[in-house]
C-alpha cells in the first residue's frame, strides 16, 4: 500500500533491525508541540526519517495498522468514547496520502473520513463549526478530518477572506470547542504534515507531468504556493494558539512519504493505547450455555 511517488527520499544506510519501541515513541513524543513552548515551524524539520529505511517504515507501519485494528474494534465495542484525527498540511504534503495508507484495511464501519473544501450553500450561512461539528465521531468511532476549521484560521486569513479581528477570536472558540468534545468523550490529536518547499514543487511538477496525477493540480495551487511563508506563519501561529495537553498538534516530517505515513500511525495508535478501550462485560449467565 506504498505511495508511488518517486521522491521517497532514503537518507542513508539503516541496516539491522528497527529501532526500538522505546526510542521510536520517544521520538515520535517530540513532535507533539507542547502548550506554551512556542513552536518556530522553520526549526522543525520536514526531513526526518526516525533511524529507519523506507522499508522498515513501511513494516513497521504494516504492524501499526494491526494494532490499530485490535484498538479500533474495542472502541466500537466500549462505544463511550470516540477519536478525532485531524489532518492539515500545505498542498501536496500528503494528506489524501496518509489517509489512505494509515487507515487500509481497518473496518469501514468504526472510521469516517470527511474533507472540507470551501465552504458552499448552507456551509456558508453558518458558522464555521457547524459543518465541523456534524462529522464530529459517533461514539465508538474514528474520524479524519482531512482540512478541518483550522482552514478558518488559515486559508481565511492568508487569503484576507475576513478582517483580522474576526480571524483572531477564532482560536479561543477552537480551544473551547476541542475541549468540549474533549469533555464529552472525544479525543481530538492533530497532525500537520511538515513538507518543504523544494518537496512541494517536485511533487507539484510530478502532477503535472503524470496524467493520472494532472487532476489533482490546481492552478489556485501556485496562488497558494506563492504565499508560502504567510501560510507558514498562519500555521505557526495557529498551532502555538491550540496545542493542548488534551488536544495536542504533532509536527510530521513529510519529505518522505513512507516515514510520515508510519509516524501519522504511531500518534493514532499511541492515542487509542493511551484510551485503552475496554470490551464490554458479558452479560451474566452465559458459562456453558451451549447452542443447539
Ligand atoms: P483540496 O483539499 O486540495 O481538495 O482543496 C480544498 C480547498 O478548499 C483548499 O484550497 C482549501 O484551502 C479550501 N478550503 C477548505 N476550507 C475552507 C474554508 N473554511 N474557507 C475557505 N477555503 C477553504
Ligand atoms: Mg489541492
Amino acid at each position: 500500500m506504498a505511495d508511488h511517488h518517486t521522491d521517497d527520499n532514503d537518507g542513508g544506510d539503516h541496516e539491522g533491525s528497527l529501532p526500538d519501541e522505546r526510542a521510536l515513541r520517544t521520538a515520535i513524543g517530540r513532535l507533539r508541540v507542547k502548550p506554551g513552548s512556542d513552536l518556530v515551524l522553520a526549526k522543525r524539520a520536514t526531513d526526518g526519517d526516525f533511524g529507519m529505511s523506507k522499508e522498515q517504515a513501511l513494516a513497521r507501519l504494516t504492524e501499526t495498522r494491526a494494532r490499530i485494528d485490535v484498538l479500533q474494534q474495542r472502541l466500537y465495542a466500549e462505544s463511550r468514547r470516540s477519536v478525532l484525527l485531524v489532518v492539515q498540511a500545505m498542498d501536496a504534503a500528503g494528506k489524501d496520502g496518509t489517509i489512505r495508507n494509515v487507515l487500509t484495511g481497518l473496518n469501514p464501519a468504526g472510521i469516517r473520513v470527511s474533507s472540507f473544501k470551501a465552504p458552499g450553500g448552507p456551509e456558508a450561512q453558518h458558522d464555521y463549526l457547524w459543518r465541523v461539528h456534524q462529522q464530529c465521531p459517533s461514539r465508538g468511532d474514528i474520524a479524519v478530518f482531512n482540512r478541518s476549521h483550522y482552514e478558518d484560521v488559515l486559508v481565511v486569513r492568508v487569503k484576507q477572506f475576513v478582517p483580522e479581528a474576526v480571524w483572531r477570536r477564532r482560536y479561543a472558540h477552537i480551544r473551547h470547542f476541542e475541549q468540549l468534545l474533549g469533555d464529552e468523550g472525544t479525543t481530538v490529536v492533530k497532525v500537520f504534515l511538515h513538507v518543504s518547499k523544494d518537496e512541494q514543487a517536485r511533487r507539484f511538477q510530478e502532477r503535472l507531468d503524470d496524467p493520472e496525477k494532472r487532476w489533482k493540480f490546481r492552478a489556485g495551487d501556485l496562488d497558494d504556493r506563492a504565499l508560502w511563508p504567510e501560510f507558514q506563519s498562519a500555521y505557526q501561529d495557529a498551532i502555538n494558539e491550540t496545542s493542548t495537553d488534551d488536544a495536542p498538534w504533532y509536527v510530521v516530517p513529510a519529505d518522505s512519504n513512507s516515514r510520515r505515513n508510519m509516524a501519522v500511525g504511531e500518534i493514532l495508535r499511541a492515542t487509542l493505547e493511551r484510551l485503552d478501550p475496554q470490551i464490554p462485560e458479558p452479560e451474566a449467565g452465559l458459562d456453558g450455555v451451549k447452542v443447539v
